[in-house]
């Protein structure tokens, strides 16, 4: 019999597997917004989202509820990486029956304990009297916590019942019973404590000069609960702690999760310390095939039962019970004790864990074991001892196997949500399990080690309980809040209300108008440029068409076959040499001809005369759809006689010298267009073109009638707006920000393309790098240490504020691989508050970029007279395309500047391409029609 008892009380290594499975299901569904009510294992937010750093300082209290006292904690740090703390505390009985009264005589006495408290400590050090002293609140029951500073009692345990407390704010609660007190005065309250002056260091307990009447403003400014408050004391002198377990009466953990996977936070970026709860996992069933006979006598005898199942088989207040069931079990199947008479054993609580401890740390013989069992009134035989041991044994190391298990289940759920192939992590530890039972650390590091091989735990033994960590969460909350005031003040610039976007959107209406009239067209800082395009795309074009595309990444030479069936495309991509890009344009336009020509043998093109669309990305003055002089070159360009010239009738006279007959170019176009012409294709209500890539541009089908710089009043033409340069004249310096002049001063053209250097690809990476130098030289980043890499400019690219931004909480862990490429050191705070400049700068340019565009389609809607405006825009660039964010920001922006358009966008692909040959398919096809 004795074997069985013992082998029921053991759990194979298979079925902690299974278990600790079922413990990590139960968290993921206790962590999700939609499942936690079914959850067993509750997963309460604390909304404690940092460890300490070392940096906190001053003065902290802290009060502790406990099970039969209330305890009160005066912590200084001194900002020496938390090394020395020095504390003063003070412990007050509480009064008999206070913990079944009203709430109100319970608050009002903890606030009494606070005051006497501090009356006495200030009598020693008056220095603590001027000051708002911040209170940390241990509060060990379980709360549903919405704020670091408000948490409502969801229910009692261990023995209270002030029931009226149940549902409200117990940090309400404490600050006005506080506030009733007179603090730092002598004490009103009438609470009586026993003083631990001793823990003063001697030069603050010389005598006082303490002055009767000085008052301290006490603040709560942090609840939590006492697995919490051990994770903080813990993760000092440099070792974040991210996990504590409190084996004791009861029993709980807590860790820090990644905060976007606790859905019922509104917290998305960074960690947040989660309080389990896990004393009710197998509450449903999942435990019962584990659970003996003894567990269940247990639980029948308790005052909940079927409740806090798993917690009955690991609390302290329960383990001495399950031993006493299973000795009266055995002595009834008279495995022990037969003969005896053990009535003793009857009486609930009569086998303590204080026995259980003395009984199983006794390794020599059995002399001490039957001591104790004669002191609790039994009549043990020398065998019966033995017996006694091995069962003691078998139920606390089962306790602490179960404990193993369920950290096992949280350290690979932190695993893997770290995205980690291997964890190494510290886990706080108290309780009176942890500290009483020696073997209880072994099983735990060996058990959870079996069970999650690619997890590292290290035990820290909490050596000044809660009180200290609660003083840390104090501080922690204080310097996070110290730090987010610094940090908004820096970011407050680039922050645009929604007014600053009206205002944007009514200048760039303002410029467009300027731009587009004949008196004014010279001042703008918007040019406006028409570009002859009359007509988009209707679906009726058909033919073969060739394009060139000049001026991107790569020179392209295309057919485009547009069909009845849609749109084939061949392209080929050349090289132009140096040579050639600064040689003479003659051998310029020659070497492009020359690409043709090979093109269009390779395809098999050389029997027709193909219209040819020109897409050539240099700032042009168009006069015509195939007319354009070249303004400048640029991008490494630098062919002479170029500059001044027709561009198109450049390509035309290299033909010719070719004596090359195949090809007619019909339309010289810009990028927007290309895009705009692409996506029209395929979509008719496609009327705007958007590039944000290396730069950012648009363009839209304008009416005639409003276009003062070309001669004609019917249809509409599509106007290269070239809108990066909307405030080079000014209009937009009230929102150029101080990283905004330092951008601008350090490119090849100060003063120019001012719009385009807040929104586009060259330059965001940039504007980071300059508020990341700051906010370093600000002490508020990287601990102050700026890396000789990240003073480089330019090395900050855009294509990094991508990958930061990626909201999911995996990619962590590429910020770090960024980071490390610069070279800095960063914490993972520091790797969050990367994230949020990232993501106001890029909200920034996606927010702009919609003020731009809803001056845009408002302007189309209002010419042609509607209410509503139903309006497609395509839309290419890199920036755009990958950017996680910067597309769903603009479009959000746009629909609530420019609420009566309904605007949809649309992807271009290869615009410069595909748009170009439209181009020339759509001036064919207008050609044909007039001629008909
Ligand atoms: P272009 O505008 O010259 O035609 P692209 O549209 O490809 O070229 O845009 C290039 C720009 O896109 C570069 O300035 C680069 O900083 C930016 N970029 C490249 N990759 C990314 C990315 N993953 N996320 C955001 N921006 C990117
Ligand atoms: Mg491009």
């Amino acid at each position: 019999q004795i074997q069985r008892a013992l082998r029921s009380l053991s759990v194979p290594l298979e079925r902690l597997h299974i278990m600790k499975g079922h413990m990590v299901e139960d968290m993921c569904r206790g962590l999700s917004q939609q499942t936690h009510r079914q959850a067993k294992v509750q997963m309460l937010p604390t909304y404690i989202c940092s460890t300490p750093n070392g940096t906190e300082q001053g003065n902290f209290l802290v009060v502790e509820l406990c099970q039969n006292q209330v305890r009160t904690v005066l912590v200084t740090l001194y900002g020496d990486g938390n090394m020395s703390p020095s504390m003063v505390y003070k412990t007050f009985e509480l009064p008999e029956g206070i913990t079944h009264g009203t709430g109100e005589a319970l608050f009002d006495f903890i606030a009494q304990c606070v005051s006497q408290f501090l009356a006495q400590t200030i009598q020693s050090d008056p220095s603590k009297s001027e000051e708002r002293l911040p209170l940390g609140f241990v509060f060990p029951f379980t709360c549903q916590q919405t704020q670091l500073d408000k948490a409502e009692l969801l229910s009692w345990s261990k023995g209270f019942s002030c029931n009226d407390v149940v549902g409200k704010d117990v940090v309400e609660l404490l600050q006005s019973a506080i506030n009733k007190q007179k603090m730092g005065a002598n004490g009103t309250g009438q609470a009586n404590g026993t003083t631990g002056n001793s823990w003063l260091p001697s030069w603050r307990r010389k005598s006082s000069e303490f002055t009767p009447g000085q008052l301290c403003q006490v603040d709560v400014v942090a609840v939590m609960n006492d697995t919490v408050g051990t994770m903080m004391t813990c993760s000092t002198e440099g070792r974040p702690c991210e996990v504590a377990m409190v084996a004791d009466k009861g029993s709980n953990c807590c860790f820090m999760a990644e905060a976007y996977l606790v859905e019922r936070a509104d917290e998305a970026s960074g960690r947040m310390c989660v309080n389990t709860e896990w004393g009710c996992f197998g509450d449903d069933g999942t435990l019962n095939d584990i659970i003996t006979p003894y567990d269940e006598c247990v639980d029948v005898e308790s005052s909940n039962p079927g409740e806090k199942r798993f917690e009955k088989m690991v609390g302290t207040l329960y383990l001495g019970e399950i031993v006493r069931h299973a000795l009266i079990g055995l002595t009834a199947e008279k495995a022990v004790f037969t003969g005896t008479d053990i009535g003793v054993l009857r009486e609930k609580g009569a086998f303590t864990m204080q026995n259980i401890l003395d009984i199983i740390n006794n390794e020599e013989g059995t002399t001490e074991v039957k001591r104790i069992l004669e002191a609790l009134g039994l009549q043990p035989s020398e065998r019966d001892c033995g017996r006694v041991q091995q069962i003691c044994r078998a139920v606390v190391g089962r306790a602490a196997t179960l404990h193993a298990t369920g950290l096992a289940a949280i350290l690979s759920y932190m695993c893997q949500t770290r995205d980690m192939e291997t964890l190494m992590v510290n886990v706080g530890m108290d309780g009176e399990l942890y500290k009483g039972y020696p073997r209880f650390q072994e099983i735990l590091l060996s058990v959870s080690r079996l069970l999650s091989p690619e997890c590292m735990a290290t035990l820290l033994p909490s050596r000044d309980g809660s009180g200290r960590g609660a003083a840390m969460v104090t501080a922690v909350a204080l310097r996070l809040a110290a730090l987010r005031r610094d940090v908004n003040e820096v970011l407050a610039p680039l922050r645009l209300s929604r007014a600053d976007l009206e205002k944007v959107q009514a200048l760039m209406r303002e410029e467009m108008e300027r731009g587009l009239g004949k008196e004014t067209h010279d001042t703008a800082s918007v040019r406006m440029l028409p570009t002859y395009v009359c007509h988009t795309p209707d679906g009726t074009e058909r033919g073969d068409f060739l394009a060139l595309d000049l001026g991107g990444t790569n020179f392209r030479v295309l057919v485009v076959r547009v069909t009845e069936e849609g749109i084939t495309m061949a392209s080929e991509i050349y090289v132009i040499p140096v040579a050639i890009m600064q040689g003479t344009g003659e051998a310029l336009f020659d070497h492009i001809i020359d690409c043709i020509i090979d093109f269009q043998m390779k395809q098999s093109l050389m029997a027709h005369m193909l219209p040819l669309g020109f897409t050539f990305s240099f700032p042009c003055q168009q006069l015509g759809l195939d007319k354009a002089l070249l303004l400048t070159w640029t991008k490494g360009f630098s062919a002479s006689g170029c500059v001044g010239q027709d561009v198109v009738q450049l390509l035309r006279e290299a033909a010719s010298r070719k004596q090359h007959s195949g090809m007619q170019v019909v339309a010289l176009v810009n990028d927007t267009v290309g895009t705009m012409m692409a996506c029209g294709y395929d979509d008719p209500k496609c009327e705007i073109g958007l590039i944000v890539g290396t730069g950012t541009n648009a363009c839209y089908m304008e009416e005639m009638k409003n276009v003062g710089t070309v001669e004609g009043d019917q249809g509409r033409m599509c106007i290269n707006m070239e809108w990066g340069a909307f405030g080079d004249n000014g209009c937009l310096d009230h929102i150029f920000t101080h990283f905004d002049q330092v951008v601008d001063q350090s490119t090849i053209n100060p003063g120019k393309q001012r719009f385009e250097k807040l929104i586009s690809g060259m330059y965001l990476g940039e504007i980071v790098r300059q508020i990341l130098m700051v906010m370093t030289e600000k002490q508020l980043l990287f601990q102050g240490k700026l890396s000789s890499k990240l003073q480089t400019k330019n090395i900050f690219q855009t294509k990094f504020l991508s990958t930061i931004e990626v909201s999911n909480g995996l990619a962590l862990r590429q910020i770090q691989a960024i980071l490390n490429e610069l070279e800095i050191d960063a914490s993972f705070e520091d790797s969050v508050l990367l994230r949020e400049v990232c993501q106001t700068v890029s909200l920034r340019a996606a927010q702009l970029c919609a003020a731009g565009l809803a001056a845009v389609v408002e302007k189309i809607r209002e010419s042609r007279g509607l209410d509503q405006l139903s309006i497609t825009i395509g839309v290419d660039g890199t920036l755009y395309k990958l950017h996680p964010c910067f597309s769903t920001n603009l479009q959000k922006t746009l629909k609530d500047l420019a609420p009566n358009c309904n605007v949809s966008f649309m992807l271009s692909e290869d615009g410069s391409g595909k748009g170009a040959a439209l181009v020339a398919a759509v001036a064919t096809r207008t050609d044909d029609a007039m001629e008909e």
